[in-house]
C-alpha cells in the first residue's frame, strides 16, 4: 500500500481527454472545425474565414483605431498582411507588459501550378505542378483533386478561381502508373519524379482540322476564357494551388478522429482563433498570429520572419500614448510569450521504429507541448527554456488542461522545424505546443478530436492566464 501511494505521489501519469471532457462538447466543438477546415483550403480562404468569424465578435481593422486616435481596453483589433497571415489582438493594459501570442501557420504542403503551366502531349492537355513544402509524391496521384487561387490579369483586376469544390465540378486527377507495367524499383524519392505531377485538364480539341495544333490545349484555354475572362498569359501572374479534394471526415467506428486535408496547420489556427475570440484575458493582451509560407521555411513577406505584426504592435503603442516606441518596442517584445501552436508526430503503431515511446506524443492524450524541434542534435530551433517550459505546465496544471510532450521523432531519425526560432531570435518566450497527428504532409492528415478540443482550451487558458 505504501508503494502504491508512493507511486502516485512521485510517478507521471498520463491520462487521455476522453477520461476528462464530456464527449459532446468535444463533438459539437469538431462539427465546428470541420465547417473551417472543408472551407479553408488555402492561405487566403483560410484568412477570409478567419476575417469574417473576428469580426462577427468585434473585432475591427487596425485602420480603423487608427482613424480613432486610441485604444482602450477591451478593443479588439485584426490587421490583414497581403490576404495570406494576419494578426488579432485583445487588448488588456498596457502592451509594454508584453502580450500572449498564439502563432500558427495557415499554409499547407501542396502542388503549385507552374508559372506557364499548360501543356499539351498526344492529344491530352496537362497543367505542370511544383510542389510546395514537404510531400511524398506518391500520395497525389490518382486522387481528386481541386484547383483554388487567385489570377491578376493585365489591366490589373484579380480573379479567384475555384474548381472542384462545388456540387457539379469536375476534379483534377495526376495519373499514375498501372501496377501490370510498373518494373521501376528504387526509393521512392527516386520513382516519383516531381516534373511527372502534371494535372489532367482535358482531351478533346476545339477542332479536329489537321491544320490546328495544340487543339486540346487551346480547348482548354477558351474555357478558361469564358469562365473566368482570363488568357494564357495571365496565368503566369497567378497563384493557383492544386488541394485534395477530400472533406473533413470522422474516422473510425468510434468517431473519435477526424480526416482531413491540412490539419497542418490548420488545425492549430482554428484553435487559435476560436480561443481567442472566447478569452477572457486577465493580466495582459491576448493575440494569435497566423501566418504563411511555414512549409517552405517561412520566408517571403507573409512568413513568420516578416516583421508585419510587429509594425502592427508599434502603432497601437502609439495608440496608447507611448512617446519612445523603439524603446517600448523592445521591452514589448522581450516581455511577450508565443506559443508556437503546431502539429506533430503522434506515436502511430504501423510506424513505432520512428519515435522513441517514452517522448512521443500520443493521440487523444491531449495538447502536445515541444521542448524543441530541429534536427541532428537540436539544430536549428528554438529549444525552450526550463522556466518557458515550467510556467505553462503550472498554468495548464492549475486550470486542468490535459497535455503531453510530444519530440518530432526519435534522436537522429529525421526531423523539422516551426515558427518557433523566428519568435525566440527577437526575445520573446517560445514553445511548441499543439497536435499530434497521424499521416502528416498526406492529402489526408488525421488528428484526434479530443486533441482538437483539448487544444483549443489550452490556448484559451494561455491567453487568459499567462
Ligand atoms: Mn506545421
Ligand atoms: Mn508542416
Amino acid at each position: 500500500m505504501e508503494i502504491k501511494k508512493l507511486q502516485e505521489k512521485l510517478m507521471r501519469k498520463k491520462v487521455t481527454v476522453w477520461e476528462k471532457r464530456d464527449r459532446n462538447v468535444i463533438d459539437e466543438y469538431s462539427k465546428g472545425y470541420k465547417k473551417f477546415i472543408n472551407y479553408s483550403k488555402t492561405e487566403r480562404r483560410a484568412v477570409e474565414y478567419t476575417v469574417k468569424e473576428l469580426e462577427k465578435h468585434g473585432f475591427k481593422p487596425l485602420d480603423f483605431y487608427l482613424e480613432k486616435g486610441k485604444i482602450e481596453d477591451g478593443d479588439k483589433v485584426y490587421y490583414v498582411n497581403n490576404s495570406k497571415a494576419i494578426f488579432a489582438i485583445k487588448i488588456k493594459g498596457s502592451l509594454i507588459n508584453g502580450i500572449n501570442i498564439v502563432g500558427a501557420h495557415l499554409d499547407a504542403p501542396r502542388l503549385d501550378l507552374k508559372p506557364e503551366p499548360i501543356i499539351e502531349d498526344t492529344n491530352i492537355a496537362m497543367a505542370k505542378t511544383h510542389y510546395y513544402g514537404g510531400v511524398k509524391k506518391y500520395q497525389w496521384l490518382n486522387i481528386p483533386l481541386e484547383l483554388h487561387g487567385v489570377v491578376i490579369k493585365d489591366d490589373g483586376t484579380k480573379v479567384d478561381v475555384s474548381i472542384g469544390d462545388a456540387e457539379d465540378d469536375p476534379v483534377f486527377v495526376i495519373s499514375d502508373l498501372l501496377p501490370h507495367l510498373d518494373r521501376r524499383k528504387g526509393e521512392v524519392s527516386e520513382v516519383f519524379k516531381g516534373e511527372d505531377l502534371n494535372l489532367l485538364l482535358g482531351s478533346i480539341s476545339i477542332s479536329y482540322d489537321e491544320e490546328v495544333k495544340d487543339g486540346v490545349k487551346l480547348n482548354i484555354l477558351n474555357i478558361l476564357h469564358e469562365k473566368y475572362g482570363i488568357i494564357e498569359e495571365d496565368l503566369i501572374s497567378a497563384e493557383l494551388e492544386v488541394v485534395p479534394s477530400l472533406p473533413a471526415r470522422d474516422v473510425g467506428l468510434d468517431r473519435s478522429l477526424i480526416a482531413a486535408y491540412g490539419h497542418d496547420d490548420r488545425i492549430c489556427s482554428y484553435t487559435a482563433l476560436t480561443a481567442l475570440i472566447e478569452s477572457e484575458p486577465i493580466n495582459r493582451s491576448a493575440s494569435i498570429l497566423l501566418t504563411d509560407k511555414e512549409e517552405i521555411g517561412s520566408d517571403g513577406n507573409t512568413g513568420a520572419k516578416h516583421h508585419f505584426w510587429i509594425t502592427v504592435v508599434k502603432k497601437l503603442l502609439k495608440l496608447q500614448g507611448s512617446s519612445n516606441i523603439e524603446l517600448d518596442i523592445d521591452d514589448t517584445l522581450l516581455n511577450s510569450t508565443l506559443l508556437s501552436a503546431d502539429v506533430t508526430a503522434g506515436y502511430d503503431p504501423n510506424f513505432k521504429d520512428v519515435h522513441d515511446p517514452a517522448n512521443a506524443a500520443r493521440l487523444g492524450y491531449g495538447i502536445a507541448i515541444a521542448k524543441y524541434t530541429g534536427a541532428r542534435g537540436k539544430a536549428g530551433t528554438n529549444d525552450a527554456n526550463a522556466e518557458v517550459f515550467g510556467k505553462i505546465r503550472k498554468i495548464f496544471n492549475e486550470e486542468g488542461v490535459v497535455w503531453q510532450t510530444g519530440e518530432l521523432g526519435k534522436v537522429d531519425q529525421g526531423g523539422g522545424g516551426t515558427i518557433a526560432k523566428f519568435f525566440s531570435e527577437k526575445g520573446l518566450s517560445v514553445i511548441d505546443a499543439g497536435v499530434a497527428l497521424f499521416g502528416m504532409h498526406s492529402p489526408y492528415e488525421i488528428a484526434s478530436k479530443g486533441d482538437l478540443y483539448e487544444t483549443y482550451y489550452a490556448y484559451k487558458v494561455f491567453l487568459n492566464k499567462n
